[in-house]
């Protein structure tokens, strides 16, 4: 089925934009259908904005810019508090919306809802974190100090796989610094955009600030061109992070653009294999491996301990519960598309073709009640070489390779020359070769015996290499930095008696 399709003749629901506090049909005809990915059908179909509705919701966001960013900080904290509040009340209801449309557990869907509130709970401090640094008598009768001030009109463009966590680690901080934003969220799991609209609203945030436009890669072009947007935050696939840094930062915006990733779990021949086979579990097959800290690579230090680790990896993911997000008891659930899908089990086909050895197979898994769901089973391959596709590229699936090195110099040089570098973590009882481990290994964010090192919301998040476009990570307090810019102010009050003269040399002191 193509991704766009006319509405026509179609009974399900149209998910629209939310622009200036209302819901907002646009004037865009084309739209895309959104699926239940558990069961396999479309359940409604998303508006995709055309440029001018991206123009009026970025009007919108400027002209409430005014206020918002004259608004005392303890104001705009005050909106965040009521807002992690309303979250609270509705959690149930809105973990239910993520299932829905992305397919993972419900547990699962809580989780990264709370992931995200714990940003919210770190902009409702955005009183302590705009303070800015003062010096008093730099010279005679001068005093200096810093200000951090908005920038205006920010934009959010967020991924499938996290629909409200992403989001979350982006319009908080922004709104909290002063600033008004524009999400444009995925088109495969749009619902929960609207949902933090109307939630934001009822925290009584003014009209304007927060809007959502729906949409495809002619609303991503019509924000990234908008005169009027200062800032462009992204979380993608690194194709696309590329694109978009390059054709917002050429116009002048500042950008953060957060790619894909390849993460690494080194398994050195000293570490608990049974808590490090678990620890491997949930970060390779939790949310059917599409996250972006998901571990996708097992390193294992010597054949002992890689024979070792597949003899107890194998059972386990022939174990997975799988099903339906809603489901008791359920480990994994559907992958988000048929086209993800078939992505997926055409990874596994070439990873077959190139000679490393399959495990445990994912392909042809039927789930009973579910047949038309988009269901991979959990998948391992055995003896992978960096030379294969599936050990190169990004498949963001329940597929975890094993590859096989001599000793940890050849694991750390194995992370080091992958083309990503967003997470990396090792499993050893060695404290000083995990200190040689963080200390020199070319990645953002590394777990020591911690397999999905993902920063809490007062640390920043952010990868190195083709996982990370711009200067600035996301949350914590790089996120002040990024959605801020500094002003330093010298001042001195004239003493009317006293006669100066002109100075024409530099000031120096
Ligand atoms: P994607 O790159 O396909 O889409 C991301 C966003 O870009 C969506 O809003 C989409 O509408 C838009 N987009 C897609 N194609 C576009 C184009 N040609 N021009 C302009 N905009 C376009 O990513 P996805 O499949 O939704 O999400 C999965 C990817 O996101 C994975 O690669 C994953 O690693 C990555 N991811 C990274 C992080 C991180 O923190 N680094 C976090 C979550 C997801």
């Amino acid at each position: 089925m193509s991704a766009q399709m006319s509405v026509e003749n179609d009974t399900t629901e149209r998910t629209a934009h939310f622009i200036a506090g209302k819901t907002y049909a646009g004037d865009g005809t084309r739209t895309a259908p959104v699926y239940d990915p558990a069961h396999g059908h479309i359940t409604s179909h998303v508006a995709l904005a055309s440029p001018s509705d991206v123009d009026v919701a970025v009007q919108a966001a400027n002209e409430a810019f005014a206020a918002w960013s004259q608004t005392p900080p303890l104001k705009r904290a005050r909106v965040m508090f009521r807002f992690k509040e309303l979250i609270e009340r509705d959690m149930d209801r809105l973990a239910r919306i993520i299932v829905h449309e992305h397919g993972k557990v419900l547990s699962d869907a809580v989780g990264e809802i709370v992931r995200g509130l714990e940003v919210v709970e770190y902009a409702c401090g955005i009183p302590e974190l705009l303070k800015g640094e003062y010096t008093e008598q730099i010279a005679n009768g001068i005093d200096a100090w810093t200000m951090r001030q908005p920038l205006g009109v920010c934009v959010g463009i967020t991924p499938f796989n996290f629909p409200a966590m992403v989001p979350m680690w982006m319009f908080p901080m922004a709104i909290a610094c002063g600033n008004t934003f524009v999400l444009k969220p995925s088109e495969r799991d749009p619902s929960f955009s609207l949902e933090l609209a109307r939630l934001l609203k009822e925290s009584g945030l003014p009209d304007g600030i927060f809007n959502v436009v729906q949409g495809d890669k002619v609303a991503v072009d019509a924000l990234l061109d908008h005169p009027l947007v200062r800032a462009v935050s992204f979380v993608g696939s690194t194709p696309i992070a590329e694109y978009i840094y390059s054709r917002a930062s050429a116009q002048g915006k500042r950008v953060q653009a957060l790619g894909g990733a390849k993460n690494h779990m080194i398994v050195m021949p000293d570490a608990d294999l049974e808590k490090t086979a678990d620890a491997l579990m949930g970060a390779g097959y939790g949310a059917a491996g599409e996250r972006c800290m998901a571990i996708s690579v097992a390193v294992a230090v010597g054949d002992a301990t890689a024979d070792a680790l597949v003899q107890k990896l194998a059972p386990r993911v022939r174990a997975l519960r799988i099903g339906s997000g809603l489901g008791d008891d359920i480990d994994m659930g559907p992958v988000v598309t048929g086209q993800h899908k078939d992505r997926i089990t055409g990874y596994i086909d070439d990873g077959e073709k190139s000679g490393a050895t399959l495990i445990v197979d994912g392909r042809g898994y039927q789930v009973p009640g579910c047949e038309q769901g988009f269901f991979v089973g959990g998948t391992l391959f055995d003896h992978v070489t960096p030379d294969m596709r599936i050990y190169r590229e990004e498949i963001f699936g329940p597929v975890l390779c094993v590859v096989r090195v001599r000793d940890f110099a050849t694991a750390l040089k194995l992370v080091d020359e992958h083309e990503y570098g967003n997470g990396t973590s090792i499993f050893t009882r060695d404290g000083q070769v995990a200190r040689e481990f963080a200390h020199r290994v070319q990645a953002g964010m590394i777990g020591i015996n911690v397999p999905i090192p993902v920063p809490m919301a007062f640390h920043s998040f952010g990868g190195w290499k083709k996982s990370l476009m711009g200067d600035h990570h996301a949350h914590g307090p790089e996120s002040v930095r990024f959605y801020t810019r500094q002003k330093a102010v010298t001042q001195r009050w004239l003493n009317h008696d006293q006669s100066t003269g002109a100075e024409f040399a530099m000031p120096t002191h």
